[in-house]
């Protein structure tokens, strides 16, 4: 997929709530159909529901917890997993179908952006008229496939690309690493249909598996796209044979967290000597790139993220037979569109990626899917009016104290800090305070002014939306960067930290109960959301965040001494989480275990966020005159802190869900998430009357920050 290469550290995986879109069967309507309406509402901020309190909490945390939440939380047929991330994403999801069905009918005094928002989500929910359709709106790019020769691939790729089709490799913009002022084009590997590279590589019966389904899943898009059955079998395993050839050539996602691995600026005639004999022009052209590159080694030069993957996906194509070729790029465009295709396409689509990949037996219903739709097409029309309705009073102003509290903690526990030397800690200090805090939504909004939208055209909005954001993000080659850009939506359930940026960012979709509610008090708010802020401001100093500096340059701040210190720290966290089995297989060779070194960031970010937090917790109620040992519901405050932050991570997952985000995803499971950081917490022993040698309080543990 056409993917802009920005560092980004976010808080929770977004394939759980990104919806990979495509379905299941649908009656057809000759109208659009107006949603059924299931209530969700949020998880209590703090649930003692949920508590098992028959469970030791030095023993095993998440049991005392969370030990009632899977009883009480039965995963529905239309999700993965069901945790307080996705009882708020539902939560969210139906107030953006509120605020869509109210646009969805065609009244004359909607604004510009109410038509767009109304009339996407209307053609979005219309089967019937997709249906009808059939693959008449696709035609003319499928024709363009049938008579495409290898010299044309490449302009072929760029128009495909465009619309986000995951042809052959990526190309985007991002900031320099080494000059954050700069914004510079960036061309890495890509072409893949399954999740990640290892799954072409590895050898066990379940990847045997997986592949095999994938096959079939090929085979059933190509035979509906035309081909006939045999046909359409062999072109499946000549295309996993293909993107094997792309997949031994890709780096993994753990080689791909170091920003040095992936940063190779070359001038564009050197990269184009590496991909001989083809020309970039054509490609440029056709996925709308600016006529020059101006990039980190002055005019005409990009970033190369994998120098190894083009030589060998050229000599991949060059071997390849042209029918060969023209059946991935037509396998990738239908499955690029398949939810805008007749609803065949879309269940077969989600038969692979939902049920097989996932183990989600049903699609979630056509209505939650189309908000999500809408909000990635036109996410800051829809969050505009979502943040006028949803994030109203004081929620912005209470949410920045909370982030000045947590900054005022880091900068005390660098002080404190005994295995940093000054030198270092002057820089870490620097870095710190030139963090920007974003908080709920832009200042200034997207405009969409030159994105038109159509009620009775799902496939074309779809396809530009997608146009009309890869030219945004491609016009920016070349200029200043815009600080005030955000890279969610305001009603997304997550937060991120940007190296480059140096920033950190809380979308007012994750600042709502459970996480933060304005109504519980100081410990329980500290406990999740400010566990959270302290989460992505200690992203700024993971394994990652830490090469960079305060402007968001990729260079060295540390004393050879400090950086040994630094990495025999994260070191312990590597192991610690690495010896988490996540999934349990047929037979113990099957059984997979966290990626400690993949989850690294994430994990350092756990574990220092809720030092932070807790210390910020303390403060503030000092400030306040809060006394932390008075009990509400039976807990002192430092033990509703520790369970609110616990319950963040309360879920109930299916396994193939588990096993697929632990091979792909950098944050570990959830179940982790809690005890993981909890044995490394300072506050949390004397907090429950942990004796050092249980469980919870180990006589050695991990600390970073
Ligand atoms: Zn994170």
């Amino acid at each position: 997929m056409h993917t802009a290469k920005h560092l980004r550290s976010t808080l929770a995986l977004s394939a759980l709530l990104a919806a990979a879109f495509p379905s299941r069967a649908q009656a057809p309507a000759a109208q659009p159909v107006a949603p059924p309406q299931t209530t969700y509402v949020p998880a209590p901020a703090f649930d003692t529901a949920a508590i098992d309190k028959s469970a030791d909490p030095c023993n095993d945390f998440y049991q005392y917890a969370c030990g009632n939440y899977a009883r009480l939380h039965p995963i529905p047929a239309d999700q993965t997993a069901v945790d307080q991330f996705y009882q708020l994403f539902n939560v969210d999801t139906q107030e953006l179908n509120g605020i869509l069905l109210k646009y969805a009918k065609p009244d004359p005094s909607r604004t510009p952006s109410e038509q767009k928002i109304g009339d996407d989500y209307a053609a979005c929910l219309n089967t019937a008229l997709i249906n009808q359709k059939g693959l008449t709106p696709i035609e003319p790019l499928l024709k363009e496939i049938d008579r495409v020769s290898k010299p044309g691939l490449p302009y072929l790729a760029g128009e495909l690309q465009r619309i986000g089709v995951n042809a052959f490799f990526s190309f985007g913009e991002q900031q320099d690493f080494k000059d954050a002022t700069k914004q510079v084009a960036s061309f890495d590997q890509g072409g893949l249909g399954l999740p990640e590279r290892d799954f072409y590589t590895r050898t066990g019966d379940k990847d045997k598996l997986i592949r095999q389904q994938y096959v079939e899943y090929i085979t059933n898009m190509l035979s509906m796209g035309g081909e006939t059955p045999q046909q359409a079998l062999k072109d499946a395993n000549a295309i996993l044979a293909f993107e094997t050839k792309l997949a031994e050539a890709s780096m993994t996602n753990t080689e791909r967290r170091d920003p040095v691995a992936v940063y190779h600026p070359q001038t564009v005639a050197d990269f184009e000597a590496s991909i001989k004999p083809v020309s970039l022009a054509p490609f440029l052209q056709a996925i709308h790139a600016p006529a020059s590159l101006p990039g980190p080694l002055g005019p005409n030069s990009i970033v190369d993220a994998n120098p190894k993957f083009f030589p060998a996906m050229v000599a991949a194509i060059l071997s390849a037979d042209m029918e060969t070729l023209r059946a991935y790029l037509r396998f990738h465009l239908l499955d690029t569109f398949a939810s805008n295709l007749p609803t065949q396409f879309d269940q077969a689509r989600f038969k692979f990626y939902g049920t097989q990949l996932e183990g989600q037996p049903e699609q979630r219903p056509r209505w939650k899917r189309c908000s999500s739709t809408v909000d990635g097409s036109l996410g800051e029309a829809l969050g505009r009016v979502y943040v006028e309705q949803y994030f109203a009073g004081d929620s912005k102003e209470k949410t920045l104290q909370m982030v000045h509290d947590i900054e005022a903690a880091m900068d005390h526990d660098i002080d404190t800090l005994d295995w940093m030397s000054p030198a270092t800690k002057i820089k870490a200090k620097e870095k710190l305070h030139a963090v920007a805090n974003k908080i709920g939504y832009p200042d200034r909004w997207r405009d969409y002014s030159k994105l038109a939208i159509a009620p009775d055209d799902a496939f074309g909005n779809a396809l530009r939306a997608t146009a009309f954001e890869n030219d945004r993000e491609l016009d920016k080659i070349g200029k200043p960067v815009d600080k005030g850009e955000w890279l969610m939506s305001p009603p997304t359930v997550n937060a991120y930290y940007d190296p480059s940026m140096n920033n950190i960012n809380f979308p007012a979709g994750i600042l709502q109960p459970a996480f933060y509610d304005p109504k519980a008090d100081l410990a329980v708010n500290y406990g999740h959301i400010g566990a959270v802020i302290g989460h992505e401001l200690t992203h700024g100093f993971d394994d990652q965040g830490s090469q960079f500096d305060g402007n968001g340059n990729l260079s060295d701040w540390w004393t050879p001494a400090d950086k040994a210190q630094f990495q025999t720290k994260t070191g312990c966290l590597v192991h610690e989480y690495g010896s988490f089995t996540a999934f349990k297989g047929d037979k113990p060779a099957d059984d997979v275990k966290v990626n400690g070194k993949l989850t690294l960031g994430e994990n350092t970010a756990d574990n220092g966020g809720l030092v932070l937090a807790y210390m910020a917790y303390q403060a503030r109620a000092k400030k306040e005159g809060i006394d932390i040992n008075q009990k509400t519901d039976g807990f002192t405050g430092p033990q509703r802190f520790y369970i609110a932050f616990a319950q963040n991570w309360c879920e109930n997952s299916r396994p193939e869900q588990v096993r697929n985000q632990v091979l792909t995803d950098p944050h570990s499971p959830d179940h982790f998430r809690a005890n993981g950081a909890i044995v490394n917490q300072p506050g949390f022993a004397p907090a429950f009357g942990c004796k050092v040698g249980q469980p919870m309080a180990p006589a050695s543990n991990c600390r970073v920050w």
